[in-house]
């Protein structure tokens, strides 16, 4: 990923660390086939190993009570889903 962009001196961002999901970001959950999602990602993950992960709905869904029960940081948008 490159992410060399967007430092903001301005923002608060205290209670919200992260950006606004966007249409670039992608689903990093693997398939059956060890290929990856890729869908639209629409959740962020940031495990207790400092190790960030994008999620699409989908996943989001599958993997929401195990990320949780680890400890992970879920900063979830999936209510954003167009419908
Ligand atoms: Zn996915």
């Amino acid at each position: 990923m490159n992410n060399a962009a967007t430092l903001t001196p301005t923002a608060p961002a205290k209670e919200a660390p992260f950006d606004p999901m966007t249409s670039i970001d992608r689903c990093d959950a693997g398939t059956k086939d060890g290929v990856s999602c890729n869908a639209q990602a629409w959740a962020r993950v940031i495990l207790p190993s400092g190790l960030k992960l994008l999620f699409c709905g989908h996943h989001m869904h599958d993997h929401h009570d195990e990320l949780i029960k680890t400890g992970a940081t879920v900063e979830d948008y999936t209510d954003k889903i167009p419908q």
